[in-house]
């Protein structure tokens, strides 16, 4: 008999859950890690790849069937085809998707793909050289258009690339990179600046809204008309162009929240549960199975944290705090 799913106490069901596998990155957002001196989780506290199928493997038998795999950059945990190739085995996973800043892309598009993983967001703010390294302390930005290319290649299937929206930075890019993106058959994504870097350096000026995204795109390129979203719970708002051109997304955490409808769980890469990114507590899978611990005491470890799961982030209240951990350390 079915386990009955993960409900918490606003009775949303959660069957999505983020898995991140380091905390480490090969560039350094300036809206997620401070340029020096980033604190590196140790390796010995990382979970392995046996750790991280175990927990998988448990919590698809409470329910959950959408995997997305993160970081920091995902791409830079070695041998991750062996660890894509485990968690695509599960059967009971029916989406696999994976989250990266491209410029490992150009050599792993392909071994990602060959291990069975289908779903690529790759994060890309801008398609100009200077504003790339501007935002990314690196100058890749040749790699990851190499790397988008390579994925194309290769045959995933909806490639979405992922835009952190800084007003007063990106504005520019907005139309350029919506227009690559049809150009090349991908889907846009606009998010909204959410307070989760490491330096506090978020505030609602910052913020480009999506609605202001909306109005740029309609009117630079074609009327964007709101489509019924696959999945209502799913964090982005569904847009297509009026022209037949293609969708673009919008995650409007901070102006639209859609907590209501939250379905996600995450594992950071030290293994700590978070029922939501801006959690302010977390519970430690990690100790209990490096303990010994049964399936089943993990299992409702799983189902405790999401039992207590709060109702929503709070950025929009005077009681809003930023947690303890930086975006880089949580996973997209
Ligand atoms: S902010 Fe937290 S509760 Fe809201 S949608 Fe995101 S993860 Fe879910």
């Amino acid at each position: 008999m079915a386990a009955p799913p993960l409900v918490d106490s606003f009775g949303r069901i959660h069957d999505n859950l983020r898995v991140s596998v380091t905390d480490r990155c090969n560039i350094r957002c300036f809206y997620c890690m401070p340029e020096t001196n980033v604190q590196f989780v140790r390796r010995a506290e990382i979970l392995d790849f046996e750790e991280i199928e175990r927990f998988v493997r448990v919590a698809v038998s409470l329910g959950i069937t959408k995997l997305r795999v993160t970081g920091g950059e995902p791409l830079v945990r070695r041998d991750l085809p062996a660890l894509i190739r485990r968690l695509a085995a599960i059967p009971e996973i029916q989406d696999l998707a994976l989250t990266t800043n491209g410029v490992l892309l150009p050599e792993l598009a392909a071994p990602l793909y060959e291990a069975g993983l289908r779903r690529l967001n790759v994060h890309l703010d801008t398609l100009d050289r200077e504003r790339f390294l501007r935002i990314t302390r690196r100058d890749d930005l040749g790699r990851v258009l190499l790397g988008l290319e390579a994925a194309k290649r290769v045959g995933y299937a909806r490639i979405k690339l992922n835009a952190v929206a800084v007003k007063d930075l990106v504005e520019p890019d907005i139309v350029p990179l919506a227009r690559y993106a049809r150009e090349n058959g991908f889907e846009a994504r606009f998010i909204e600046f959410m307070p989760l870097d490491a330096q506090n350096l978020w505030d609602r000026s910052k913020v480009l809204t999506a609605d202001e995204i909306i109005a740029m795109l309609s009117r630079e390129i074609a009327p964007l008309v709101p489509v019924p979203d696959p999945d209502p719970r799913a964090p982005a708002s569904e847009y297509e162009y009026a022209d037949g051109g293609g969708r673009v997304g919008f995650i409007a955490s901070v102006t639209k929240p859609f907590c209501g409808n939250c379905n996600r769980i995450r594992l950071t890469a030290d293994g700590k549960l978070r029922y939501c990114l801006f959690a302010l507590e977390e519970t430690d899978v990690k100790a209990l199975m490096r303990a010994g611990a049964a399936d089943e005491e993990i299992a409702s470890l799983l189902r405790r944290t999401v039992a207590g799961k709060w109702e929503g982030h709070a950025i929009n209240s005077a009681k809003f705090v930023a947690p303890p951990r930086p975006m880089y350390s949580i996973g997209g």
